[in-house]
């Protein structure tokens, strides 16, 4: 009898790729187990272990597979079964789910560079003879490859060793090379085994009269030990007992104290000990009984609380249920919005067992996190995460709380899977059979059409939590304000007393500005010249402090010439502007005020969010001036003033969600304002103070929004009355890009005569990084499977790949959230 295993390969595979495999294996392989499998002529992979059978390839020989690497399945059914859904609805292949699901530390490939850990000290004794033998490998190569390594160790497979090298931190991978991976150990001491008894104490103290330091530490330790019942860190007994570290180590010496060493999981979080409970208010408590009928009824629940209206405390009520059954429980955010803030608000409703997963921990950390959940671990019973914490391997989901449901950073752009988080937890609470609620201060147009259409439940909060009132929204109209000489600069003189009033009374303000930098525009008066990237469609955007232009898609910069390259006069304007202007003008307006900023360009790197955040909610600055960071579910209790620059950049966005997008965009900076106390204030600077969006965000008019949009995107045929994937196709080559995009629509109409099929076209920017871009736009007709619409498009894919003068070409599908 022979046996095959159909494996998952982390690549754009269509199919499963089968290899043979022995009796003893096939006994022992399941499903979700990684094996490491040669692929190609020389490479070697990382695969899933899908499916064991006993049917040969016909296509191929099977060649066997090099080694099982884990004991038990890495990932459980209801995953592959979920990423399956994925790779089938957004279009693209289960290999490539697979690499997007996964932390790259599952994942060893041929191509995986080691590189030696310079940052942490080594035992050698601890090391095996075959990791022993890669670490001195290590110590005359920069770095190495799996294959080189397979030659050290004279064996076909090295990722074991790799495993366990990455483990014991003798090893990083290369491309977490800048994170440092470094195993926390943490000093922990005891009392020798010898003087844990009360009567040797005595003894103990004795000997050591005549070193009364020591003595004191030693009464500390024991004191410590008796109350908290738990290994001591050294840190806690020197700051009990006041002792220094040489009177430990001088105890050390004497073999009375015994040190050791614990790891400790990486991402820690003070908390204080003190639990919170909650306690709802009525509406609250109405949104949750509403709620927990939603749930009865079978149905996820939409909650509609306004901005402060307190949303979290609610789901903290949800979850407090769910864990006491044993539950896990995943509570998605949008990257930007997973605060600090909120962090600790959790850890403080539920202690040690919140785990965070982000993108900016390192690959190690995401591995402890994906273990705990994996082993079911307390410690990992709710997780809070951006989008891809969806794919931990979760064996007991109980609730899936979507906050924010609207954000639009839930759907991935690239690369693929491009999947949108919020639809695809939907799916996986089904197959959990477990309840999800979706909440937000401005529902998405889909979600609330899901309520109207009964296939969600509905929980609404209408007022602020203590009853602060919404915030006072105003409009500065800047036509009339340029008219009557009103402005400084980008500031209207309304603007600026606001500002100044608010700083009377010691509150602070948030300013927004969708953009970075200082001018997007630099433009010779002479010749009208404006420098633009070399490689995409756009405009350079001067950023003063670097003296620099720099392209906000591909990272191109080149400092800024006083004299225009063209024509070499010095008559270079700087049009429009950014949120590092805006700083800088208001420095000048308010010389005794301290003013911050929070953008793609002052955030970088792990902390650097947290410590602009921290730094504003501690009172540092007395402004802060932001993109959309400053928009997200921030809670700072200080704030009176909201100021808006300019809507208009927003609202004239080509995109046929733009205005539901500056409705949610406006309405939530303006719920930064006034939180707790006193009610906030808001001015929307604009040039259509009569703009429909405008007057609907100013009267909170949610209703008024809804009934709009949902009017124009049936009449237009947009989502969600009509669903809609469309075709990006790329290639560096304007004609060989224009032909074949027609090629593929000519198809598409062929395939799909009774369906929309809209360009191809360019759009708005129109070339990325030296790629052409044309989009053609499906908008598929009701009554048809969109399943079998997809798989015909991939059928033309296919054909499409087989001309070979198209083989350059790149195409990208995004379904529904384009
Ligand atoms: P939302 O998420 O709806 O914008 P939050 O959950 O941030 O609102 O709540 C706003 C503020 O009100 C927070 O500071 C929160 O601590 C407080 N709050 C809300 N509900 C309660 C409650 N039931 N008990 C105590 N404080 C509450
Ligand atoms: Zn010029
Ligand atoms: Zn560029």
């Amino acid at each position: 009898m022979q046996y095959f295993l159909d494996v998952v390969l982390p690549i754009p595979l269509e199919r499963f790729f089968t290899y043979r495999i022995s009796k003893e294996e096939a006994d022992f392989l399941k499903p979700g187990m990684r094996v490491a499998v040669p692929f190609g002529k020389s490479k070697i992979y990382t695969a899933l272990s899908y499916r064991v059978h006993q049917n040969p390839p016909e296509a191929y020989e099977a060649k066997e597979i090099h080694q099982i690497l884990d004991e038990v399945p890495l990932v459980n059914e209801i995953q592959l079964k979920h990423w399956q859904w994925i790779a089938d609805y957004y279009m693209c292949t289960l290999g490539e789910v697979l690499r997007g699901a996964l932390p790259s530390a599952f994942l060893l490939e041929s191509e995986t560079l080691i590189l030696p850990n310079r940052s942490s000290e080594i035992d050698e004794n601890d090391l095996k003879d075959d990791e022993f033998l890669v670490y001195e490998a290590l110590q005359h190569h920069e770095s190495l490859k799996i294959d080189d390594i397979s030659g050290i160790i004279d064996r076909k497979s090295a990722l074991p060793v790799i495993t366990r090298l990455l483990r014991k931190g003798v090893i990083v991978l290369k491309e977490e090379l800048y994170e440092q991976y470094k195993p926390k150990l943490v000093r922990y001491v005891k009392i020798a085994s010898q003087y844990q008894k009360d009567e040797t104490l005595e003894l103990l103290l004795n000997q050591l009269s005549r070193a009364p330091k020591q003595s004191q530490v030693v009464m500390a330790l024991f004191q410590l030990q008796a109350t908290i019942k738990k290994p001591i860190k050294v840190k806690d007994l020197m700051a009990k007992s006041g002792a220094t570290s040489s009177v430990i180590k001088a105890l050390i010496d004497k073999n009375i104290f015994e040190e050791y060493y614990l790891q400790q999981d990486r991402v820690v979080f003070e908390t204080d000990a003190s639990k919170k409970e909650v306690e709802l208010n009525r509406v609250q408590t109405e949104a949750y009984q509403n709620i927990l009928e939603g749930f009865a009824a079978r149905k996820p629940v939409l909650l509609h609380g306004v901005t402060a209206s307190g949303k979290t405390e609610v789901y903290v009520k949800l979850i407090e249920t769910i864990i006491k059954k044993g539950k896990q429980v995943l509570y998605l955010l949008p990257e930007i919005a997973l605060t600090p803030q909120l962090i600790v608000r959790l850890q403080g409703f539920f202690g040690d067992k919140v785990v965070v997963f982000h993108s900016k921990y390192s690959l190690n950390e995401r591995v402890e996190v994906w273990n705990n959940v994996l082993l079911q671990k307390q410690k990992a019973q709710i997780v809070i995460g951006a989008r891809s914490a969806l794919f931990l391997p979760f064996s007991k989901l109980g609730l899936i709380v979507i906050d924010e449901e609207h954000e639009s950073s839930f759907k991935q752009f690239d690369p693929a899977p491009r999947y949108h988080a919020r639809d695809a937890a939907m799916v996986l609470a089904k197959l959990h059979g477990c309840d999800t609620v979706l909440g937000s201060a401005t529902p998405s147009i889909e979600s609330m059409h899901n309520v109207k259409t009964d296939k969600y439940g509905y929980a609404e909060i209408n007022e602020r939590y203590g009853k602060v009132l919404m915030p006072e929204i105003e409009l500065v109209d800047l036509k009339e304000a340029t008219k009557k000489k009103l402005m400084k600069g980008h500031f209207s003189e309304r603007l600026l007393n606001e500002i100044n009033s608010a700083l009377q009374l010691g509150e602070q303000i948030i300013l927004f500005q969708n953009r970075r930098g200082f001018a997007p525009i630099v433009e010779c008066t002479t010749c009208g010249h404006s420098p633009q990237c070399p490689n995409c469609d756009v405009s350079l955007t001067f950023h003063q402090y670097q003296n620099q232009l720099r392209c906000h898609y591909c990272g191109y910069h080149m400092v800024l010439d006083e004299s225009c390259v063209a024509c070499g006069s010095f008559t270079l304007d700087k049009k429009g502007f950014g949120t590092e202007q805006v700083q800088q003008e208001l420095k000048e307006h308010l010389p005794d005020f301290e003013i911050g900023r929070m953008d793609l360009d002052t955030t970088r790197g792990k902390h650097g969010y947290e410590k602009i955040i921290t730094a504003f909610e501690q009172q540092e600055f007395d402004v802060l001036v932001g993109t959309q960071m400053v928009t997200k579910g921030l809670d700072f209790r200080n704030v009176g003033l909201v100021g808006i620059m300019n809507a208009d950049t927003l609202l004239n966005f080509p995109d046929y969600r733009a205005h539901e997008r500056s409705f949610q965009l406006l309405t939530q900076v303006a719920g930064r304002a006034g939180r707790t106390k006193k009610r906030g204030k808001v001015l929307i600077q604009t040039y259509n103070p009569y703009h429909r969006i405008l007057q609907q965000v100013t009267d909170n008019d949610y209703a008024a929004m809804f009934n709009d949009q949902s009017y124009e995107r049936e009449h237009f045929a947009y989502p969600p009355s009509t669903k809609i994937i469309k075709v990006t196709l790329k290639d560096k080559d304007f004609n060989k890009l224009n032909e074949s995009s027609l090629w593929f629509s000519d198809a598409l109409r062929n395939l799909l005569p009774n369906h929309r099929i809209l360009g191809p076209e360019f759009p708005p920017i129109s070339r990325i990084r030296r790629y052409y871009l044309k989009n053609i736009l499906i908008k598929m007709a009701e009554g048809q499977s969109p399943s079998k619409i997809k798989n015909g498009i991939k059928r033309i894919e296919k054909s499409f790949n087989a001309i070979s003068q198209y083989k350059s070409v790149r195409l990208v599908y995004n379904v529904d959230h384009i």
